[in-house]
């Protein structure tokens, strides 16, 4: 299987090629076809796996089509620490080469003010760590009721921190019709009970 047999976008693929892969790996090729399709996936994959790609990829090619409002952010990615959610910005900036997508990012350590003012413009990727997006959301300068791709990442990290009732409160603001991706490298009960509850129908890929 090659990227071009995923039903990626023309310029994706490139921005892909240009990184130099040649081959997806099997987290991605497992995930990036449901993905594209708008089905939930449960991703049991750990760091190292090409997992951010499984999801990156394919939420570019499906933000090719509309555009953000003014602090209603399209898509919405959770990331358990700051380092990581940087790392997914990395990722967008990677494979988003020809398009122009406003990444916003809500991680401590970075002033408020600036943060309000890419929401302002309207995002098409919000990438957060828990708290400091309920911080935003409490100032009433988020509205996540337009968001129509979610993704949990790193979810048995989000267990460990303590991040659950946060992620649970960030994802009871956000319409059932949104698609979710789900990812993390264990599946304990806890977290299983997780992505039943957050899942519709998932597709399950575990590599
Ligand atoms: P991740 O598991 O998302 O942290 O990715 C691990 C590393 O693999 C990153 O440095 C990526 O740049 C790289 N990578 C992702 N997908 C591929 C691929 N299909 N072929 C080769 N390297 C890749």
């Amino acid at each position: 299987v090659s990227f071009a047999d995923l039903g990626l976008s023309q310029k994706v693929l490139q921005a892909v090629e240009d990184a130099g892969y040649s081959q997806p790996t099997p987290i991605q090729e497992g995930a990036i076809p449901h993905a594209l399709q708008g089905k939930d996936v449960c991703g049991i994959a750990q760091t190292g796996t090409g997992k951010t790609a499984s999801f990156v990829l394919p939420m570019i090619t499906r933000l090719e089509r509309g555009r953000a409002r003014a602090r209603m952010p399209r898509t919405l990615i959770l990331e358990p620490t700051r380092e990581l959610a940087a790392q997914v910005g990395e990722n967008f900036q990677k494979y988003g080469k020809y398009h122009k997508l406003n990444v916003a990012l809500l991680i401590g350590g970075v002033s408020f003010g600036d943060q309000e003012k890419k929401l302002e413009r309207g995002a098409d990727v919000l990438i957060a760590t828990p708290g400091r997006l309920l911080d935003h959301s409490e100032r009433g300068k988020l509205l996540l009721t337009g968001v129509d791709i979610l993704v949990i990442d790193e979810a048995d990290r989000m267990l460990d921190m303590g991040f659950i009732p946060d992620i649970e409160r960030i994802v009871s603001l956000i319409p059932f019709t949104r698609q979710t991706l789900f990812f993390s490298a264990t599946m304990p009960p806890e977290i299983q009970r997780l992505a039943d509850k957050f899942l519709q129908g998932p597709v399950r890929v575990e590599t």
